[in-house]
């Protein structure tokens, strides 16, 4: 039976062995000797395997010389120990079996060549088989399994929030509204046009921007909870760290306030990194070779060290005194810029950096009202090179004071959120880790659309 490439390097085969891999053609170079080595990867390990193909294969001539990157191979043969430098076995091939050819390998889009990341997005049906993507893909799935496991171990409960939802839960209209698409029978208004309050079989209904009012609902009776999955926003902007379709880690604790949170979300980060440190060694090095010679040391540093904190006002008075010309210039009352972001935690901090309590008119209006009637009890976690990476809060538990708030922001309904505040209200917080933010950040990659496998932007959902 098969095994991984990633099992074999790793010494899970004593040479000698008889073993099969199965997988795809990286490189293929021909000795004088008479034989060939290919080099064959299987998206399990970084590295591809060396395999040895001897001229004595009944298909050496025939279908060995000619095999090109991208060619699919079944590989039968010996595990030996390899004189090459850089790996501790290779295969002496008895049998090779070719799947697939490469229709025109000068052609083929994703020749041996680096390619930049631009050029690979128009190609994301093949950027897997390269070296970054692979590496991108195998740290987003131990990411993934990681978040998974930190909150199972402290008792969290998994919720599955809905994708399909009526409410607006950041206030901030951007959301892609649900249509059944009856064409024929489409609701009209009184004047003859299309009602979209009509669109979800005769109400309105949206794609969810977050989970958390769901979350909320889980945890004023479990306790703990998360969920983790697919998010969409009408982001009708281009900028490299947004998406219209993204993954959200929300979790959401009860018998909690602000520091409390901000508590967890450092744990939480601290431990994602070091499972990666520890899970991801070769894809780190590759990322820190190729991608952002930063990436290794910073890993090892955040991994290790507590967040520094910080008031909203400070920093608008830290960026204030800065003498740093901005693009959007600063005061107390407006939303930070990422620019703003990362200056706090790049030039002031000099790592990850969290701030608190904003002002309540850039909030949305379930965040808890502090003493001072002004501000929020909101955080932002931010990051070198990214800047937010986090946004939380604890959440409004009294329910005059949340009806208060949403009377002020022109918010109506939402009957079955109040009545988490009728029975049984306590103190509660979570927050939103956008995941493939985290993943730039971990992989030093610039660009939100290389964190993702098929990326949803403005104008760009082929695949
Ligand atoms: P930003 O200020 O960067 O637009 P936000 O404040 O609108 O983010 P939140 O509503 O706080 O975002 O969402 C929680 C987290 O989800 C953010 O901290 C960020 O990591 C991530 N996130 C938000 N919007 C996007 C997006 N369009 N694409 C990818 N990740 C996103
Ligand atoms: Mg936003
Ligand atoms: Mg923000
Ligand atoms: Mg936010």
């Amino acid at each position: 039976s098969a095994v991984s490439i990633k099992a074999l390097l790793a010494g899970q085969c004593e040479p000698g062995c008889e073993v099969t891999v199965k997988g795809w053609i990286r490189s293929r170079r021909d000795s004088k000797g008479g034989f060939s080595f290919l080099a064959v990867h299987d998206g399990s390990a970084q590295a591809a395997i060396q395999v040895v193909a001897p001229g004595e294969l009944e298909n050496y001539e025939a279908e060995i010389l000619k095999l090109t990157a991208g060619c699919s191979v079944i590989v039968s043969g010996d595990l030996v120990a390899s004189q090459g430098k850089g790996q501790s076995v290779e295969i002496q091939a008895k049998h090779i079996e070719v799947c697939g050819w490469v229709d025109d390998p000068d052609t083929y889009p994703i020749a041996k060549k680096r390619h930049s990341f631009e050029y690979l997005r128009t190609v994301a049906h093949l950027r897997p088989r390269t070296n970054t993507f692979g590496a991108v893909t195998r740290v987003r799935t131990v990411l993934a399994n990681a978040v998974h496991r930190y909150f199972y171990e402290r008792g969290f409960q998994w919720i599955n929030s809905p994708l399909i939802t009526a409410s607006d839960c950041e206030g901030a209209g951007e959301m892609f509204r649900v249509s059944t698409l009856d064409l024929m029978n489409l609701p009209r208004t009184e004047s003859g046009g299309i009602d979209f309050s009509e669109d979800f079989f005769g109400r309105e209904a949206f794609l969810t921007v977050s989970g958390q009012l769901n979350a909320e609902a889980y945890c004023l009776a479990m306790s703990k909870v998360y969920t983790f999955g697919p998010t969409f926003r009408a982001e009708n902007s281009n900028t490299s760290r947004h998406l219209a379709e993204f993954w959200m880690v929300e979790p959401e604790i009860a018998f909690a306030n602000l520091d409390d949170d901000a508590a967890l979300a450092e744990d939480f980060l601290r431990y994602l990194l070091s499972e990666v440190l520890e899970h991801c060694e070769d894809d780190l090095a590759f990322f820190n070779e190729f991608v952002d010679q930063g990436v290794l040391a910073r890993l090892q540093k955040v991994a290790g060290t507590s967040f520094e904190r910080m008031d909203y006002s400070e920093a608008i008075k830290i960026l204030e005194k800065s003498g740093k010309k901005f693009e959007f210039p600063v005061r107390w009352g407006v939303d930070m810029q990422s620019e703003h972001e990362r200056y706090l935690c790049e030039e002031h901090v000099g790592g990850p950096l969290i701030v608190t309590n904003y002002p309540k008119d850039i909030k949305a209006f379930y965040m808890r009202m502090n003493d001072d009637e002004k501000t929020v009890a909101a955080m932002d976690v931010l990051a070198p090179g990214i800047g937010e990476i986090i946004g939380g809060s604890q959440r409004e538990e009294r329910l005059d004071v949340l009806e208060r708030r949403m009377a002020e922001q022109g918010l109506d309904g939402l009957e079955w959120y109040r009545d988490l505040r009728r029975y049984g209200t306590v103190a509660h917080a979570g927050f939103g880790l956008g995941f493939e933010r985290l993943l730039n950040y971990i992989t030093g990659m610039d660009n939100i659309r290389d964190a993702i496998p098929f990326p949803r932007t403005p104008k760009h959902a082929d695949y």
